[in-house]
């Protein structure tokens, strides 16, 4: 059996969509769990709105969300190029051998024709389409009209009385009724070939064998299927993944929050996150457990699992995703991970000067804080914030016999070397005073933060060393 071979083939018309991105790792799923390969070329015939910064950036947010591939963009292969605007003498060859056939033909009618006759079918309640006006042209006016300047598309005949048939991989079979499609462009007037028409000669000469795509792209298939048939082509297999929704079940757009993968690494999302979002966004594993390593998901992941019916994108369910993986971290790998983001935050003076085991706690207390790691920049506040004391901790800090509890505090505190030692010294403390331990926490807590909610006492303690804290006390002392 030959290898099987998938493709992804972004249009580097902007940022890697959150679609986009599903859809290239399903390919990337589909190829590795079948020791298949993986091709990544570009759709770049949109001259206009195609530009090399947006296909640079497409593939960098690949590679942050760790799909690798075989063969195309930046790693080459055996049957680049892999943009299609350096493909062009390739396609030229398949579109001589429709014409010379009689299955494609020149057509000079011009934007205002197309759109007069458009509106004539649409006031006449019929469907627009191309109505074959320059089907009948004899090669001789042909000739002559290129002689003259004119500079025509190129139009693929469509059969009529056809019905082509797609047995589609995640929908099941499909059937399109050719009688509904109008002759449509294969080549534009400056000669750049269409996608329905570029898609189909890029996909075989690769060798694709299975096309996994876009929902949104069904309805180009019959036409890609024409082309097919019409150059005795073998087609691949193709399975149509369904549309992501957003939460209120509209077509996943702007208004649903960041749509860009990039958007998602700069909101301190992790990619292994992202990966296991975007692999349950169509598609399920057999057991319940929903926080996979790709690895895992890779062993998984068929097309079989995958959803006929929408995804819908529940950003509720990603955060958790995130968090989940952020708890599995290496305490190592995650300090790195977090490392810029304490250094870059406002308190990186007060970052600077903790020592290892200082750091380390710091790292884990807030492993258990945060959804996103740019969370980090709002949680050193309450780490390393000054008190301003709220009015509750002063309520708090001005009842009757707090200020012993504090001065006790003082006096008593040990030079501590771990966490366990404050736990202790502050359980000692509440039993030789005979309170309540909440009666000791509570002040301290307010005298100490300003606040009465907060990361807990003996870590924060630990972080902020010995000097501080009983500066903080001090401090606090002026407000009882
Ligand atoms: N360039 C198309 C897109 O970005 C890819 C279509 C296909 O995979 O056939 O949606």
């Amino acid at each position: 059996m030959n290898k099987f071979k998938v493709r992804f083939a972004p249009s580097p018309t902007g940022p890697l969509h959150i679609g986009g991105a599903r859809s290239a790792l399903f390919n990337y799923l589909f190829a590795r769990h079948n020791n298949g390969d993986l091709v990544i070329r570009s759709e770049d015939t949109d001259l206009e709105r195609s530009r090399r910064e947006y296909e640079e950036e497409i593939l960098e947010s690949l590679k942050w969300l760790g799909i690798n591939w075989n063969e195309g963009l930046q790693v080459g292969g055996e049957d680049g190029p892999y943009r299609q605007t350096e493909r062009l003498d390739i396609y030229a060859e398949y579109t001589n051998r429709l014409l010379e056939s009689g299955q494609a033909y020149y057509c000079f009618c011009s934007e205002a024709e197309l759109e007069e006759e458009r509106q004539e079918a649409m006031n006449s309640g019929e469907m627009p389409r191309y109505s074959g006006r320059c089907r009948h042209l004899t090669p001789e006016e042909v000739e002559t009209r290129r002689a003259q300047g004119e500079k025509p598309a190129i139009r693929f005949k469509v059969p009529s009385n056809r019905i082509y048939v797609v047995d589609d991989l995640v929908r099941g079979r499909v059937s399109f009724d050719s009688n509904n499609i109008g002759d449509f462009i294969i080549v534009k007037s400056d000669g750049i070939p269409t996608y329905n028409f570029a898609v189909v000669i890029d996909d075989v000469l690769m060798g694709i064998s299975h096309v996994i795509r876009a929902e949104e792209h069904l309805s180009n298939t019959p036409r890609q299927l024409m082309i097919y048939d019409a150059l005795n082509l073998k087609r691949p297999e193709f399975a149509h993944i369904s549309l992501i929704l957003g939460s209120d079940r509209q077509k996943m757009s702007k208004r649903h929050g960041a749509t860009s993968l990039i958007q998602y690494r700069e909101m301190g999302y992790l990619p292994e996150a992202l990966f296991n979002f975007l692999a349950l966004l169509g598609w399920s594993p057999e057991g319940e457990e929903q926080i996979l390593s790709p690895e895992e998901i890779i062993s998984a992941f068929t097309l079989e699992r995958v959803a006929k019916n929408p995804a819908v994108f529940d950003l509720d369910k990603l955060n958790w995703i995130n968090q989940q993986h952020i708890k599995q971290k290496d305490h190592e790998e995650l300090k790195s991970l977090m490392l810029p983001y304490l250094q870059q935050s406002g308190y990186s003076k007060n970052i600077a000067k903790l020592n290892k085991t200082q750091l380390d706690l710091l790292v884990e207390v807030l492993r258990d804080r945060i959804v996103c790691l740019t969370d980090i920049a709002k949680e050193l506040e309450e780490f390393f914030a000054l008190p301003q004391y709220e009015a509750d901790s002063l309520e708090v800090l001005q009842a009757d016999g707090v200020k012993p509890v504090l001065e006790a505090f003082i006096t008593g505190l040990p030079d501590f070397q771990e966490t366990a030692e404050i736990k202790d010294f502050i359980k000692t403390l509440t039993k030789s005073l005979k309170l309540k331990p909440k009666n000791v926490f509570m002040p301290l807590r307010c005298a100490l933060t300003g606040k009465s909610h907060g990361p807990d006492l003996p870590y924060l303690i630990f972080i902020w060393g010995r000097e501080e804290t009983l500066r903080r006390i001090q401090e606090s002392l002026k407000t009882c």
